[in-house]
């Protein structure tokens, strides 16, 4: 199979508030050298992805951090996938904590739009993670199961007939639809660690990711459990990512408060 290739996500959340400070980090992408071997993501608020994007270096993508199930109609103030994609913003990120928490959103609407993202044609950030107390009581596994549960459907239903060879589903086809293992990156966030300094071990984030490729195996198959891209998320910095992103399991990372300061590009260079 096809090694899975490091991915690193920046969520800017609701930051920061002036287009001038936005600049001045995309000025510092910009000017960055930056393993070529990574996939960057950057979700800027959904107001500033265009400005941004016109002025961002190439190999660099952008994400909006939240979209619709729907496709159009009288959703005020939501965001369609279609919509993204005609605005050639490649990802989406879906079901970050903050939208499970603050707005309500359950594993079933997470979903919904899951399945909506992807048949629109965009790649999914799709993050998953329990509570500390879920945790303390030894329910870390069983919460993010059921966080994606959910989208197994989606992965299932998907159509296998035009997968390349690499994915091990098929040995004939040249021409293919890209498989939905390698659209959807799972972000493990604990809560607990988002924005808190409060970093995983890397013992600790080994394990959660571990558990979410075995539980990909049984629920859907072993060569999307191999493919897809298992990022770690939670107060990820320039000090504890070398060792993090050295787990067998962590392909890669979602950063929020750390994807806003120069640092950013020491954790996307986590590998080097
Ligand atoms: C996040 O918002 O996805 C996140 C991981 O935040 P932070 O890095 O600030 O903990």
């Amino acid at each position: 199979s096809m090694p899975r290739q490091f991915f690193v996500g920046g969520n800017f959340k609701m930051n920061p508030v002036t287009q001038e400070q936005k600049r001045t980090l995309v000025k510092v992408l910009n000017e960055a050298t930056i393993d070529p071997a990574v996939e960057v993501v950057i979700a800027p608020p959904a107001l500033y992805i265009f400005p941004l994007k016109d002025i961002l270096r190439k190999d660099i993508k952008v994400a909006a951090q939240n979209c619709y199930f729907k496709l159009s109609g009288a959703f005020t103030g939501e965001i369609s996938p279609s919509q993204l994609v005609d605005a050639e913003i490649p990802y989406v990120i879906l079901g970050h904590s903050e939208r499970r928490t603050l707005f309500h959103e359950s594993s079933d609407l997470v979903a919904q739009k899951t399945r909506a993202a992807l048949d629109a044609g965009l790649s999914i950030i799709l993050c998953v993670g329990e509570t500390l107390e879920e945790r303390e009581a030894g329910k870390t596994a069983e919460i993010v199961e059921s966080q994606l549960k959910p989208v197994v459907g989606v992965l299932k239903e998907a159509d296998w007939r035009f997968v390349p060879a690499e994915y091990g589903f098929s040995d004939s086809f040249t021409k293919y639809h890209v498989p939905p293992c390698s659209k959807i990156v799972i972000a493990y966030e604990p809560v607990w660690a988002i924005g808190t300094g409060k970093v995983a071990t890397s013992a600790q984030a080994q394990q959660a990711h571990a558990d979410i490729r075995s539980f990909l195996s049984t629920a859907v198959s072993a060569a999307v459990a191999e493919n897809t891209r298992i990022i770690y998320g939670g107060s990820v910095n320039a000090g504890n990512c070398k060792e993090l992103g050295n787990q067998k399991d962590v392909d890669g990372f979602l950063v929020g408060g750390a994807s806003l300061k120069p640092e950013f590009v020491d954790i996307i260079n986590a590998k080097k």
